[in-house]
């Protein structure tokens, strides 16, 4: 199985340390392309490396979500305040009819601005084209997106699947005349965008990319992951399947859509897409999870931003060991500080550099644990004039300069290679046959690490990923 991770192109990510990591590849959309990047791209494939041109749309859903969120919120609360009275999630149809037709007027009305922002969904191509790229992320509906970015669920709507299915017909056919005007190279590494809310909507994506004769296609998932929301069912096909409480969308409905996906290509097509890009996913627990749920077969490719805002605006870094994870620093901190066995090992060329020049001084931290012995670690303890700033120099948070630098630089390699250490074990497993046992594992070692709900939807998600779904 062929799987990789497009880091997103900026002067943190494109360094030789990590041009050395393999197999390497970019992503840039043509309106965040800056002189400065646009320069970057040109070395990216001078150095032979591949360039994806995104379509730039994430910008515009963004501009959508902030025009109407206010308006979704008070729907939200509204919808919340029966969910409360009913104790349990809503069920489509349950929702009271004004209210319902309150979510559909705004669903509308934001199919409507997002038609107005983005047109056809194909308004940077030229932009993407003057990039150069290797690969191009196509045609693209956003509406889908938008909904999702404003918790305009289904179940509160009450659209039917065939919204989906007409969306995504339109973005198939203008995916299959685009290809016919690009040149050679990138006709056959372009990725038009389907849209989908749930395995039924997802398998009917796949059935019309597949009908279209579409071999390589993409899809968002950073939406799923943004959701905040709990649901304690999902439907697959007519079957409803209940949750033992509520449950977080965002791992259920990510390998359900990619489920989806794939039953409804392989109902059509009889065989697996070539290449499947996600957009928006850099989660280390759900990469196994989608894979697994891909059957094998197909290409797989991902990018996030998500490595780099963990790294820098939330002080998170990704470990493998002893689960997939994302960890505080903070909390890496305490650790360390509590037991003068306890170092930070990471083997990664990142943080080898880094500790090279900024050594770890573990003597202070445990110093500073003996004098607060029941005390958390906060923000201000690794801040320069915090007591842990020295301590843990890949923890601190220098406000500027050649250190912040340093950090960042340091921290965002570090993400990017866990998540290559990730992906290799995912190729080595699925090449050795062994992928469901790999997968089946690291759901087993994620389980104990985190709380109830978040433990029992990742272990659905093992399930949706592989069992029998039935009908869609
Ligand atoms: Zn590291």
């Amino acid at each position: 199985m062929s799987a990789r991770f497009f880091f997103n192109l900026s002067p943190d990510t494109f360094t030789p340390a990590n041009v050395d990591l393999p197999p390497g590849g970019y992503l840039l959309a043509p309106n965040n392309a800056t002189p400065q990047l646009a320069e970057l791209a040109r070395q990216v494939r001078s150095e032979g490396l591949d360039l994806m041109a995104d379509n730039g749309n994430f910008t515009l859903i963004g501009q959508v979500r902030a025009a109407l969120s206010q308006e979704s919120d008070a729907l939200d609360e509204r919808a919340d305040a029966v969910e409360t009275l009913l104790g349990r999630s809503l069920r489509p149809g349950e929702l009271p009819e004004r209210l319902q037709a309150d979510y559909f007027d705004l669903s509308v009305r934001a199919h409507q601005l997002a038609r107005t922002l983005a047109g056809t969904g194909e308004a940077s191509l030229a932009g993407q084209l003057a990039l150069d790229p290797t690969q191009v992320i196509g045609v693209e509906d956003i509406t889908a997106a938008c909904w999702l970015a404003l918790d305009l669920e289904r179940t509160y709507t009450g659209r039917r699947r065939r919204d989906w299915r007409r969306m995504n017909t339109t973005v198939a056919r203008r995916a299959v005349d685009r290809i016919t005007t690009l040149p050679n190279d990138l006709a056959s590494h372009y990725y038009p965008v389907a849209s989908a809310e749930s395995y039924n909507t997802a398998h009917d994506a796949g059935a019309v990319f597949a009908e279209h004769g579409l071999t390589r296609i993409s899809m968002g998932f950073g939406a799923y992951m943004a959701d905040a929301n709990y649901t304690d069912h999902v439907i697959i096909g007519r079957r409803r399947i209940d949750f033992a409480g509520r449950l977080p969308n965002r791992y259920t409905r990510t390998v359900l859509a990619a489920r989806g996906f794939w039953d409804g290509y392989r109902s059509r097509a009889g065989h697996a897409p070539r290449a499947f890009h996600f957009l928006g996913l850099g989660a280390p627990i759900m990469l196994p999870l989608v894979a697994l749920a891909s059957g094998g077969g197909t290409a797989l490719s991902f990018d996030a931003t998500s490595p780099i805002k963990d790294a820098v605006r939330d002080g998170v870094l990704y470990v493998t060991t002893p689960a997939y994870l994302k960890i505080r620093i903070r909390k890496s901190a305490g650790w360390l500080a509590s037991d003068p066995d306890r170092v930070w090992d990471c083997p990664c060329p990142f943080c080898t550099t880094f500790t090279k020049r900024f050594p770890f001084t573990y003597s202070l931290g445990h110093a500073w644990r003996h004098a607060h012995p029941d005390q958390d670690v906060t923000a201000a303890d690794l801040r320069p004039d915090g007591a842990l700033y020295d301590a843990y120099p890949l923890f601190s948070e220098p406000p500027s300069g050649p250190r912040r630098d340093a950090v960042d630089h340091a921290r965002i390699g570090h993400n990017h290679w866990a998540l290559e250490q990730i992906l290799s074990a995912i190729r080595a497993s699925a090449d050795a046959g062994t992928l469901h046992a790999h997968v089946a594992a690291v759901v087993a070692a994620y389980v104990p690490t985190t709380s109830r709900p978040f433990a029992e939807a990742v272990t659905h998600g093992l399930r949706f990923a592989t069992d029998e779904l039935g009908e869609a």
